[in-house]
């Protein structure tokens, strides 16, 4: 009998989980006895500062099918995907937030994507935007636009990390060890056949989400630098145009002083123009710096996460 791993991370989400853990039995149980399929439950708790730990302590003890790992710290989702991605045993592995908003009715239909159909991977992403607001999803739409075109990610507009795979699969992301983690792009990155469903948004069914505008414009950055040079490029472009422009400013100020003299004049535009060029100067120092800072970071070999405690 082949099994179903699922990967759930968990931060702080106490009220939500007593209601994703019935709802995903329900489903485990159908998928049971309606194709012979078992399911183990890998629970990420990230370093949760309410009572997440102990319910999946609680949730282990009565269930054989239900295993936690629980950080020492709050490490991020990446960090929980990747612990929990690589603490599974089953032939398939499922990707799911505990929020509700991944529905796990949707598995019956992923697995015979996969089984059925021969896909790799079956991934949804949601059919609107709707009940966001306008300019996230204004900023959302260009992030996704620019980084499919800077960089071999391979991004999908609105794609969710819900998803079920195939082992190799699983296999090819967990060789991706870096320390600096962008999960949208690595599952973009390795390739493989994925078949995309899509769904109406589904609001979070209780609890809190936990990012802000500012947060996921950090992230977007994160993903940018993570997989594409492309900002150094420009800035190397940059450099050359200005060149290019300085010389043609000389020759333009060399002949009209030969031709009319040198009245002194022009301060405040050569102020703007010096400041104009320092502030780019400083943006292509800044460009090179966040990539010299990512390697910094990953040349340390840190550990993705720490488990305290795990079952
Ligand atoms: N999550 C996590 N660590 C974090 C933040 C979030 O493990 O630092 C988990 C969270 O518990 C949830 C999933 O990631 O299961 C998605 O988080 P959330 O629902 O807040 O994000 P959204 O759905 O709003 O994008
Ligand atoms: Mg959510």
């Amino acid at each position: 009998m082949s099994t179903i791993s699922i990967v759930v991370p968990c931060y702080n989400e106490q009220e939500v989980l007593p209601l994703f853990y019935k709802e995903i039995t329900r489903v485990a149980d159908e998928m049971k006895a309606a194709h012979d399929v078992d399911f183990e439950l890998v629970f990420v708790d990230d370093g949760s500062r309410d009572g997440t730990l102990a319910l999946l302590r609680q949730m282990s003890s009565e269930d054989a099918r239900v295993h936690y790992l629980s950080f020492s710290r709050n490490f991020g989702k990446e960090a929980a995907i990747y612990a929990g991605l690589s603490h599974t045993t089953g032939e398939y592995v499922g990707l799911m937030d505990a929020d509700l908003q991944d529905p796990p009715a949707l598995l019956e239909e992923m697995y015979l994507g996969i089984v059925r159909d021969g896909h790799d991977c079956v991934a949804t992403c949601r059919s609107t935007r709707k009940g966001e607001p306008p300019i996230r999803s204004f900023f959302a739409r260009c992030f996704y636009r620019l980084i499919n075109k800077i960089s071999k990610a391979n991004i999908v507009d609105g794609a969710r990390d819900f998803r079920l795979m195939k082992r190799v699969m699983v296999d090819a992301i967990l060789s991706m060890a870096e320390y600096n983690r962008f999960s949208k792009g690595i599952f973009g990155w390795i390739g493989f056949d994925i078949h995309w469903i899509s769904y109406e948004n589904v609001e979070r069914a209780a609890g809190q989400t936990k990012w802000s505008f500012w947060k996921l414009f950090l992230y977007s950055l994160e993903g940018i630098v993570a997989f594409s040079t492309a900002p150094l490029a420009i800035a190397s472009i940059m450099g050359i145009f200005f060149c290019f422009l300085a010389f043609v400013f000389l020759c333009v100020v060399f002949v009209k002083t030969l031709l009319f003299g040198d009245p002194v004049a022009g301060y405040p535009s050569l102020i703007c123009v010096i400041l104009f060029i320092g502030g780019i100067q400083l943006l292509c120092t800044g460009i090179a710096g966040q990539y010299i800072a990512k390697m910094y970071l990953e040349t340390k070999k840190r550990p993705i996460y720490i488990i305290k405690e795990e079952k």
